[in-house]
């Protein structure tokens, strides 16, 4: 059996930048405030790491990430308090709830009297731009939880640090929360290095939206939860098409650009589906392992099949499509429309009308609102963005880890990408609710 490494690996620091001591008293009155020796959270929890190999004598190594929570001192006055919060990169289900949680947990816990909101992404701090501020009052906020997408709005495309700094600057902002991805969370990184340079006590909260749970050490974060009950909607349709008709194939794409989670965990939900199909495991389409093989196999067997394929997934089959969005991510090539012309030729060659319903929910994904599970998850993460800005800290992001939640340092989240590991159980148990080859790779 292949091994494999599951464990996400260990960070050698975890320690959170501060911009001053705290020592203002928290004017919360109800509660425990958190002690971060105490409540710290191992990163590993195996019993190798927490105990120590037994076989090879190697000595534990226990790193903790700091805990979220509020805290007995804190840095701010809250009186004299501005914060301001932004949204960026694509949609995600929960953005609403979180920008909601922020305003409520600052007026209400903190009674800082101004949170303002950024329209349109990193743009919003570029004058030239000419788009307002919006006063993000409790009342403003309260029902905003209840439609998708994001009140303030988003855009991609790169704005300079040092216009984003003076923009601050200007308004006096005391902590920023930037509800973003990866490519926020290095846009954050840079604005935390110009208020350093600046020495400014301006703090930087970062709250990690990834519908593909592609960022490392977020596992997973706000909207998955519901992006994966939006897909296995559609892919009960596909399995409801493809069982409604004489050789039907149901043809589901959903989103994963680099990471398949959404199309694997829909898989795993469903247990329709026959064919999942990630970026992180290359198949041929043609030849003796090929897709096409595989699922001819499948139709003669059974009569219909249900293929879920995630929008990154065989690429290296595509020609490149050469375009890149606003902020720099190449524009993918689609691989539904190859499967479906492939599929169809494939079955008429053999004088056989199959019937194939391709369906594509992926703007329905991102721009439903949040379910329960999401919802309650992104209130905490606000409220935790709150409590580690109030208490000064800047350059973290709001985890969950280990079931609980975490300060994790900005660069961590931004080295590297979360991928779907092909040699893993979580993969197998894929594997197993398909049925599908372990590979269909020709060689
Ligand atoms: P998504 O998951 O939807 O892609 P994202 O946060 O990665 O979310 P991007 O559009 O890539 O979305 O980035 C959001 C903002 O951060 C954009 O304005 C982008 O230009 C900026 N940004 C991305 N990468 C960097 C970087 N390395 N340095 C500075 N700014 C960046
Ligand atoms: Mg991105």
């Amino acid at each position: 059996m292949k091994s494999c490494n599951d464990d996400g690996g260990t960070p050698k620091s975890t320690a959170i930048p501060t911009v001053g001591t705290a020592k203002i008293s928290n004017p919360i009155k109800f509660g425990r405030f958190v002690d971060d020796e105490e409540d710290a959270v191992l990163v590993n929890i195996s019993r190798k790491k927490v105990e120590g190999n037994a076989k090879t004598k190697k000595k534990p190594t226990h790193i903790y990430f700091e805990p979220a929570g509020p805290r007995e001192k804190i840095y701010y006055d809250p009186s004299k308090t501005k914060c301001a919060v932004v949204t960026c990169g694509g949609l995600c289900p929960g953005l609403n709830d979180v920008i909601r949680a922020i305003v409520m947990a600052a007026h209400h816990e903190y009674r800082v009297p101004s949170v303002l909101g950024i329209q349109y992404g990193l743009a919003g701090f570029v004058p030239e731009q000419g788009y307002d501020v919006i006063e993000l009052t409790p009342d403003f906020v309260s029902r905003i939880h209840e439609f998708g997408g994001t009140v303030l709005g988003s855009s991609r495309g790169p704005q300079d640090p040092e216009v984003i700094v003076d923009a601050l600057e200007r308004m006096n902002v005391s902590i920023l929360f930037m509800i973003g991805g990866d490519g926020t969370m290095r846009a954050a990184s840079k604005v935390v290095e110009e208020i350093e340079k600046r020495g400014l006590s301006i703090s930087v909260v970062g709250l990690p939206k990834t519908i593909d749970n592609d960022i490392n050490y977020v596992s997973p974060s706000f909207g998955f939860d519901t992006s994966v009950e939006t897909a296995a909607m559609a892919i009960r349709g596909a399995h409801v098409e493809a069982t409604g008709a004489p050789w039907g194939v149901g043809l589901v794409k959903v989103m994963g650009r680099d990471a398949g989670f959404i199309a694997a965990q829909s898989a795993l939900s469903c247990q329709e589906v026959n064919f999942c199909l990630v970026p992180e495991d290359p198949f041929d389409i043609d030849g003796e392992n090929g897709l096409l093989a595989a699922l001819d196999a499948r139709m003669k067997r059974r009569g219909n099949a249900v293929i879920v394929v995630a929008e990154g997934a065989g690429q290296d089959m595509l020609e490149e499509s050469g375009k890149k969005d606003a902020s720099g991510n190449v524009k993918l090539s689609d691989i539904a429309a190859l499967l479906k012309r492939e599929i169809v030729a494939h079955f008429k060659a053999q004088n056989i009308d199959i019937s194939l319903k391709y369906i594509d929910p992926s703007y329905i994904i991102r721009s439903v609102p949040a379910n329960a599970n999401d919802r309650i998850y992104c209130s905490f993460l606000g409220i935790h963005a709150v409590h580690a800005g109030m208490s000064g800290r800047t350059g973290l992001v709001i985890s969950r880890w280990n079931g609980r939640y975490v300060h994790i340092p900005m660069d961590l989240v931004t080295k590297g990408k979360k991928r779907i590991n092909t040699c893993s159980n979580y993969w197998r148990a894929v594997l197993e609710s398909t049925g599908q080859p372990v590979s269909m790779k020709n060689t």
